[in-house]
């Protein structure tokens, strides 16, 4: 019989998985090994499925076996496709941290040090866009090849990401050797590259760290991506070594995002309102709803101070719930008539997340908000990364009765003609623009096409960051109907924004030009 071929140590595991189809019914798979005729073992894998009468009792096994051939080539290849990038051959993440675990081991117990070079190719995003995403593979496979000429025989790389790669020097008797191989990364760079018969220039952000005593493979690579971050961060195309700042920044970033989740479950963000004033009357046409954190230590934080490290976390997601639900409560507490709108800011994460539309929905639902008195703010950067997702996501939410409006208008790349394709109601200029009004020799030309661009296409047009009366009157001037600023109001609690005077015209603050 064949079942006493079967080695004696995977007849259980063959006799388990026939009696589990037995009393359950269904199909299985096992995987063992059996003496063969001619003496040798063999790895096969059975599948069967177990045959009943009408009565219930089984029947037979309707199976077939499958020769796994030589299993020991199967594994092999097996186990390098998955510590490996299929796409460069470059060793994965997976194989990448257990190459740095046993480097960082060995560098606790010997004199010498491992490097590890997080290295970033700067607006790849860019040549994927651009060209098309083969190109973009090319582009890498390319780069690949560049990578491992300056590599030592005792160095490894690895693709960590889409345009991210990773060096590991180990046993550095210096460690001012990962800055010589970070330049000559730089100086594979110099030279472009030529990709579908095109000519491209890429340069790369690189973060170094070391491994330092009681630090694991995790940490040095978290800390040269800090680097790397950093060195974006300083204008890209160059390095940054992991220093005290960074370890120090990083440290108050991971409390932050600690502390992030008790501000979530107690309830420590609240909405500050600022006023959106039409310009003609001073008659006040809305709010935008301001994020602020009571943070039981630090005190009030402004979003700057919390919102970057909710970013990077992904706890901006949750935040971003919170905020929505705050927003809504306050219109549902209050008539239209007393404050007919309430802007909320969006993140590009949260406009991401595939159910904000129903979300927003079930939010407007439940308060019996009437869904125009809503409106979203997103940044162009938000709509960028994924257009088509994007608009149509922005189209789900306008089909709501969802008010959108662009924010911080001006500030992005291709801002006039992404305008046309987004379907949003308002524009809201930034800051930089207004402030430009009043300053000797100011150019108002773009201030002024990018209200009449807007008008042209039926927005209304809200200018942020009014201080002065100047600003305010310029603006009235150049066709710009709703404006928001510290002329009006700063961001204030709601109670406080409801007893405002309704006409904001402060014609005694003249003399603040
Ligand atoms: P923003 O959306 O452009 O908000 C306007 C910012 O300008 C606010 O800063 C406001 O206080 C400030 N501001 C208003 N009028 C004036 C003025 O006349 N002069 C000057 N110099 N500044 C003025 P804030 O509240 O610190 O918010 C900063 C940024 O944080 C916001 O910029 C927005 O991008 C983000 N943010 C705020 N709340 C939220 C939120 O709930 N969710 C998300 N995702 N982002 C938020
Ligand atoms: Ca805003
Ligand atoms: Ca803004």
């Amino acid at each position: 019989e064949l079942y006493n071929l079967v080695v004696p140590e995977h007849q259980t595991r063959l006799d388990r998985v026939v009696d589990d189809s037995l009393t359950h019914g269904g199909s299985y798979s096992v995987e063992y090994q059996f003496q063969h005729r001619d003496g040798t073992l063999r790895w096969v894998e059975e599948r069967g499925q177990m045959i009943f009468d009408a009565s219930g009792s089984a029947q037979w096994i309707d199976g077939a076996m499958l020769d796994l051939g030589d299993r020991k080539a199967l594994e092999h290849r097996l186990a390098h496709e998955a510590s490996h990038d299929p796409l460069t051959g470059l060793p994965n993440r997976t194989l990448l941290l257990d190459h740095l675990e046993r480097a960082v081991a060995r560098s606790h117990r010997e004199p010498t040090t491992t490097g590890v070079l997080f290295v970033d190719l700067d607006r790849f995003k860019l040549v994927n866009d651009a060209l098309g995403h083969t190109a973009g593979d090319e582009l890498l496979i390319h780069f690949t090849r560049r990578l491992r000429s300056v590599m030592r025989d005792s160095d490894l790389a690895a693709r960590t990401g889409g345009d991210e790669f990773v060096i590991v020097c180990s046993d550095l008797d210096d460690p001012v050797e990962a800055e010589i191989i970070a330049g000559r990364v730089a100086s594979v760079l110099r030279d472009p590259f030529t990709v579908h018969g095109r000519t491209i220039f890429v340069t790369a952000s690189i973060g170094i760290a070391f491994a330092e005593p009681g630090t694991s493979a995790g940490d040095v690579l978290r800390s040269a991506d800090a680097a790397a971050y950093r060195a974006k961060d300083r204008g890209r195309n160059r390095y940054e070594v992991f220093d005290e700042a960074l370890r120090a920044a990083t440290a108050a970033a991971l409390e932050t995002e600690t502390d992030l989740h008790h501000a979530l479950s107690d309830h420590q963000l609240f909405l500050r309102y600022q006023p959106v004033v039409a310009l003609e009357t001073g008659e006040i046409t809305g709010a935008e709803g301001l994020v602020r954190w009571q943070h039981p230590e630090r005190g009030l934080l402004a979003p700057d101070q919390f919102l970057p490290a909710a970013e990077a976390s992904g706890l901006i997601v949750a935040i971003g719930r919170e905020i929505l639900t705050l927003a809504v409560g306050a219109m549902s507490a209050i008539t239209e008539s007393a404050l007919p709108t309430i802007a909320i800011n969006l993140a590009p994460r949260e406009l991401a997340q595939p159910d904000l539309v129903e979300r927003v929905r079930r939010t407007l639902n439940e308060q019996d908000v009437a869904a125009h008195r809503l409106c979203i703010e997103i940044t162009e950067s938000a709509v960028l990364d994924e257009v088509e997702t994007a608009i149509a996501t922005l189209e789900a939410l306008r089909s709501l009765g969802v008010r959108l409006a662009i924010d911080d208008f001006g500030t992005g790349y291709s801002s006039l003609s992404y305008l046309r394709r987004l379907p949003v109601d308002i524009v809201k200029i930034d800051r930089s623009f207004t402030s430009e009004i009043g300053n000797d020799g100011s150019n108002l030309t773009i201030i002024a096409g990018i209200i009449g661009l807007a008008r042209g296409l039926g927005l209304d047009v809200i200018a942020e960051g009014v201080e002065t009366v100047r600003q305010r009157d310029t603006l009235r001037e150049l066709g710009c109907t709703f404006g928001q600023g510290f002329l009006f109001s700063p961001p204030i609690a709601l109670d406080d924004l409801l007893g405002l005077p309704n006409q904001r015209t402060f014609g005694d603050l003249d003399a603040r030009h």
